[in-house]
């Protein structure tokens, strides 16, 4: 196994502000990770909280796909997932692919903070 786990940050529009907020709490764990997301997620993490975060393609526009595929290639550790259970998404055959490959391969996602604060912390990593 790599050394250096990698994390993946994806929160739906209602959501970005949650994620922001939770990574700039978490900000010191997250620099022993290495970090992507998609489009906007990464880019709004990075400007927040100064840490590196490779963006992908927006969500919508096949960016969860893109980390859907990285998952199934086995170089993405953790899914930090924090999507909107109250409005529904134009690409949400995308978001269930995105769950449905995390468990093909028994990768953590975590779909809300509370989640996210146990996987992140977790001395199993
Ligand atoms: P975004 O994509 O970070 O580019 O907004 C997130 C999503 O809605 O899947």
């Amino acid at each position: 196994m790599k050394e250096v786990k990698t994390v993946a940050l994806i929160a739906h529009d209602n959501k970005k502000q949650l994620m922001i907020e939770w990574a700039i709490k978490n900000k010191t764990v997250l620099e022993k990770y290495s970090l992507c997301g998609t489009g906007t997620t990464a880019k709004r993490v990075s400007d927040a909280t100064g840490l590196c975060v490779k963006g992908y393609l927006s969500g919508p526009l096949g960016g969860d796909q893109q980390i859907g595929a990285r998952v199934a290639e086995g170089t993405i550790d953790i899914v930090i997932f924090f999507c909107d259970p109250l409005q529904a998404q134009p690409h949400d055959p995308d978001v269930k692919a995105l769950l449905r490959i995390a468990n093909v391969y028994n990768v953590a996602i975590a779909t809300n903070p509370a989640t996210a604060d146990l996987v992140i912390t977790s001395s199993l990593l």
